[in-house]
């Protein structure tokens, strides 16, 4: 009875390492296949009126000075137009 005991828990352990396998092999298969997606390095601007950080392609560029929003480009930086 204790070697039939001792074999359903070899079995057990044998099934438990496989499944860890397979889910670690799964796993690198989704590192492998989120790696072709490049992730493309942005410049990041401050808004002059606001600070707000945000990438150059979303901002919006004024006199060589950068903003967040249309409304901030028109608002210009705080005490400049003041
Ligand atoms: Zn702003």
């Amino acid at each position: 009875m204790a070697k039939f005991l001792m074999l359903i828990g070899v079995i057990v352990a044998v099934v438990l390492l496989v499944k860890n396998y397979q889910r670690s092999l799964a796993r690198q298969d989704e590192k492998t296949a989120d790696q072709p997606v490049p992730v493309k390095p942005e410049d990041m601007v401050r808004c002059d009126h606001c600070g707000v950080h945000l990438p150059k392609s979303e901002s919006f560029l004024s006199q060589g000075r950068f903003f967040c929003s249309d409304e901030h480009r028109r608002l210009g930086a705080p005490g400049s137009d003041r």
